[in-house]
Formats: C-alpha cells, sequence, structure tokens
C-alpha cells in the first residue's frame, strides 16, 4: 500500500475513484475493513491524544479529507494525489451498495435524522439492502448492539456518532465482525437527511 505520512499520519495515497475500488475488492472478498476519513480536525485531535492516535493506527485505510492535507503533502515533496471527502466516499459506498445490492447498516444520529436519512437513502439507491439502523444515543460500550449490528451481517456499516466515539466503536465491532468495511461519517446523516 502506498501510504504518505503527514503530522505522523499514514494517508493512503489513492483518488477517489482507486479508493472505491479497493474497498469494493476487499468487501468482494469478505475482508473487514476499517476504514477512517481523516479531517484536519482529527489530524489535531490525534496528535493531542495518543490513545486516538493509536487507533488510527490499526485503520487499514486513511483517506486524506481536507486540501490542507494535499496542500502539506505537496510542501513535503511528497504530493498526495488529490483530496479525498469523507461525505463523498460514503456517496460511493452507497452507490456501489446499489449497483450490487450490498447490504448497509446506518447507525448514529438523533432517531429523527436517521429515519429522514433512510427515506432518502430508499428513494436515491432503491436497490441496496438496509441491513439496519439505530440511533446514536446509546451507551456506546455496549456489547449487545455490537451483536445485533453483527447478526445483520453488513457488507458495510456506515457510524455517524463524531470523533473520536465512532472509530472506538468501530474497532470493537470489527473485532467481532464476520466482514464488512465500517467508516465513521461524523456529521453525514445530518447532510443525507436534508
Ligand atoms: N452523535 C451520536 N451520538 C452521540 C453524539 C453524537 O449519534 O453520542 C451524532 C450527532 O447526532 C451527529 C453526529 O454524531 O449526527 C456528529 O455529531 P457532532 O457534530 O457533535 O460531532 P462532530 O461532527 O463535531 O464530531
Amino acid at each position: 500500500q502506498n501510504k504518505i505520512t503527514i503530522l505522523g499520519i499514514p494517508f493512503d495515497n489513492l483518488t477517489r475513484k482507486e479508493f472505491l475500488k479497493q474497498l469494493y475488492t476487499r468487501m468482494e472478498n469478505n475482508d473487514k475493513t476499517f476504514l477512517v476519513t481523516a479531517n484536519p480536525e482529527i489530524v489535531m485531535y490525534a496528535l493531542e491524544n495518543p490513545s486516538y492516535y493509536n487507533l488510527l493506527m490499526e485503520a487499514d485505510y486513511i483517506a486524506p479529507d481536507g486540501i490542507g492535507i494535499v496542500r502539506a503533502s505537496k510542501k513535503l515533496e511528497t504530493p498526495i494525489k488529490e483530496r479525498v471527502p469523507g461525505f463523498e466516499l460514503m456517496l460511493g459506498l452507497l452507490e456501489i451498495a446499489n449497483i450490487d445490492q450490498k447490504r448497509v447498516y446506518f447507525i448514529g444520529a438523533k432517531e429523527d435524522i436517521l429515519d429522514l436519512t433512510l427515506k432518502n437513502v430508499k428513494e436515491k439507491w432503491p436497490d441496496l439492502v438496509i441491513a439496519g439502523s439505530h440511533h446514536g444515543y446509546f451507551d456506546h460500550d455496549d456489547p449487545v448492539m455490537i451483536q445485533r449490528v453483527k447478526a445483520s451481517q453488513p457488507d458495510i456499516v456506515l457510524v455517524a456518532f463524531g470523533f473520536p466515539r465512532q472509530e472506538k466503536w468501530i474497532k470493537t465491532y470489527l473485532s467481532k465482525a464476520d466482514k464488512g468495511i465500517a467508516v465513521g461519517v461524523g456529521g453525514s446523516f445530518d447532510v443525507l437527511s436534508g
């Protein structure tokens, strides 16, 4: 894997298209994948919080979600190909799920936001399978939720708790799961619901 380290964070030097292609292949192989889309806030937080930094080091992929990261990479003469917004990667995954009738679990955000998100998802991507959904206001250390999501056998789990909560949950989830891509999508459901 071609990684470029900026501020101690090893970013994957892939275009949006290349990310989606690799993620698709991993999905087809039933590989477990921990995907982080690291925006500048996440990078700064990781630098100040060793436990979160160590969590990011366990990710299979870290996408450069910010033009500042791309600019810094150019200054350091280790240029990253392009900015890869987390929101766009999420849309790409939903597109793939729609084409291939993959199973997607939606977890996070407030209940009304989640309901509106699911309504819009059903309209825009009618052929993807909603494996399940749950709002994000529960005890994130509760193993019952992990089992519930796992039991629905999702190919993709979108976790919208905001960082660092979502990455912590994903790490535990993937340690128990059989397969699937898990990605923290921050406030994306708030956007998708609109
Ligand atoms: N959220 C959640 N559970 C929580 C805290 C936040 O589901 O315990 C959701 C929140 O409703 C929003 C998303 O996480 O949809 C992002 O929240 P916030 O803007 O607070 O986090 P940030 O994007 O600043 O990390």
